[in-house]
C-alpha cells in the first residue's frame, strides 16, 4: 500500500529513514539475536542504545554539560505536576503565560500546588496571538515562568524568548522540539512529549538544569522526582526502551541531515510554501495573526463549517489525511513537523486549489 501523507499533530508522521531502519531491526537488532522491544534495559545492548541517544541529543541540541536529559514516561501532560513539585519550591510561587489549551491545563495542575498566577493570556483573543512580556509581567519572587513554546492547537508559538531576569524559564516544547536550533542556556526547564517530532508516543524528554533539581517538594511521588531520575540515569525503573531507541533514529537522521540549522531551513521552507499560498488568495483564512504563526502547525478556516468538514473528507480521500482541527477550534489543521516532506505540502496546497475551485462560495 501507497504512504500517505499525514498531517496528524500526534503522534505523527516518523521519517522514512527511521522506519525502514527500525524495520530492518525488528527482529535482530545488531548481534543481539533480539528485537530492542525484547532486550532487558539493564542490558550492555541497551546501554549503549540510551547513552547513544543523550549523546546525539546533546550534540544536536548543543545542551550545556550543566543541564540533565532524563527519559521519562507519563506524556507532557504528567510534567504539568512534575515541574511545580519539582521546582515550586522556595516561595511556592509560580507565573504562567496563557498561550493556548495546554499552558491553561499545565496551570490548572499548578494551582493544585502552590500560589499561581497567569502574568498574561491571550485568551480574550482566542490565543490568535502569542501575548508580549517584560521583566515585569512576572513577580520577582516566583520560583520559575512557565510558557507553551509552540501551541500545536491554534499554531501559534513565541517569536521571543520571554525575558524572566534571574527567574527560571520553564517551556513545553512538545509540538516544536528539535525543528530548530534553540539557546537552551535561555531556559531552566524543557519538556516535550516524544510523539509529535521525535519518536512514538510513551517518551517524554526532560532537559533540566542541574542546580533546579533534588529541592522536589518531600511528597513528590518518586516516578516525578527529577533527582531521582537523574542519578539512576533514567533507569530508576524500565525506561521507554523502543520509544528511546527510535528516538535516537530520528536524531540521527537529523545529524545526517546537517544537524539543526539545516532541519529549520527545511522546516521553514516547507512552512513558507503554506503560508504564502494561504497570503494570496481569500478563500482559507489563517486566523493567526502574523508575528505569531507556527512553522509546525499551520491552521486555516473557510469560514464556512460545511466546507469545512468537507475539506478535511475529501483531503482524507486524496491521501492528505487528519487534516481536521483540533475538536475545540475546528477548521482545518495542518502538522508539517519534521518528518513531512516538502512534498507534502506541496500536495496540500495544489489540492487547496483544486478545492476552492470546485467549492465557490455562496
Ligand atoms: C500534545 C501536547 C501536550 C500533551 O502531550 P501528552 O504527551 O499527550 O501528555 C502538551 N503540550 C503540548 C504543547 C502538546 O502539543
Amino acid at each position: 500500500m501507497k504512504r500517505v501523507y499525514n498531517f496528524s499533530a500526534g503522534p505523527s508522521m516518523l521519517p522514512m529513514q527511521v522506519l525502514e531502519k527500525a524495520a530492518n531491526d525488528m527482529c535482530c537488532y545488531g548481534e543481539s539475536g533480539m528485537s530492542v522491544m525484547e532486550m532487558s534495559h539493564r542490558s550492555p545492548e541497551y546501554d549503549a542504545i540510551i547513552k547513544e541517544a543523550e549523546a546525539l541529543l546533546r550534540e544536536i541540541m548543543e545542551i550545556p554539560d550543566n543541564y540533565k536529559v532524563l527519559f521519562l514516561q507519563g506524556g507532557a501532560s504528567t510534567q504539568f505536576a512534575a515541574v511545580p513539585l519539582n521546582l515550586m519550591n522556595k516561595n511556592g510561587k509560580a507565573d504562567y503565560i496563557l498561550s493556548g489549551q495546554f499552558s491553561t491545563k499545565a496551570y490548572k495542575e499548578a494551582q493544585k500546588y502552590g500560589d499561581v498566577v497567569a502574568a498574561a493570556s491571550g485568551k480574550d483573543v482566542n490565543f490568535s496571538v502569542i501575548p508580549e512580556t517584560t521583566r515585569e509581567s512576572f513577580r520577582a519572587d516566583a520560583d520559575y515562568v512557565h510558557i507553551c513554546f509552540n501551541n500545536t492547537i491554534y499554531g501559534t508559538k513565541f517569536n521571543y524568548i520571554p525575558d524572566t531576569g534571574d527567574i527560571p524559564l520553564v517551556a513545553d516544547m512538545s509540538s516544536c522540539i528539535i525543528s530548530e536550533p534553540v539557546d537552551v542556556s535561555k531556559f531552566g526547564l524543557i519538556y516535550a512529549g516524544a510523539q509529535k517530532n521525535m519518536a512514538p508516543a510513551g517518551l517524554t524528554l526532560v532537559i533540566v538544569r542541574e542546580d533546579l533539581i533534588g529541592n522536589a517538594d518531600e511528597k513528590t511521588p518518586a516516578m516525578l522526582d527529577y533527582k531521582l531520575m537523574a542519578d539512576n540515569d533514567s533507569m530508576y525503573n524500565t525506561p521507554p526502551c523502543y520509544c528511546i531507541y527510535v528516538a535516537k533514529l530520528v536524531y540521527e537522521w537529523i545529524k545526517e541531515l546537517g544537524g539543526l540549522t539545516e532541519m529549520k531551513k527545511l522546516n521553514e521552507k516547507k512552512a513558507a510554501l503554506l503560508y504564502d499560498y494561504l497570503d494570496s488568495q481569500d478563500y482559507y483564512i489563517a486566523p493567526v495573526k502574523k508575528e505569531s504563526r507556527s512553522m509546525m502547525n499551520v491552521t486555516f478556516v473557510t469560514g464556512d463549517a460545511d466546507l469545512d468538514k468537507k475539506f478535511a473528507s475529501e483531503a482524507s480521500a486524496a491521501g492528505l489525511k487528519n487534516l481536521k482541527g483540533h475538536r475545540s477550534v475546528g477548521g482545518m489543521r495542518a502538522s508539517i513537523y519534521n518528518a513531512m516532506p516538502y512534498e507534502g505540502v506541496e500536495a496540500l496546497v495544489a489540492f487547496m486549489k483544486k478545492f476552492a475551485d470546485e467549492n465557490p462560495k455562496a
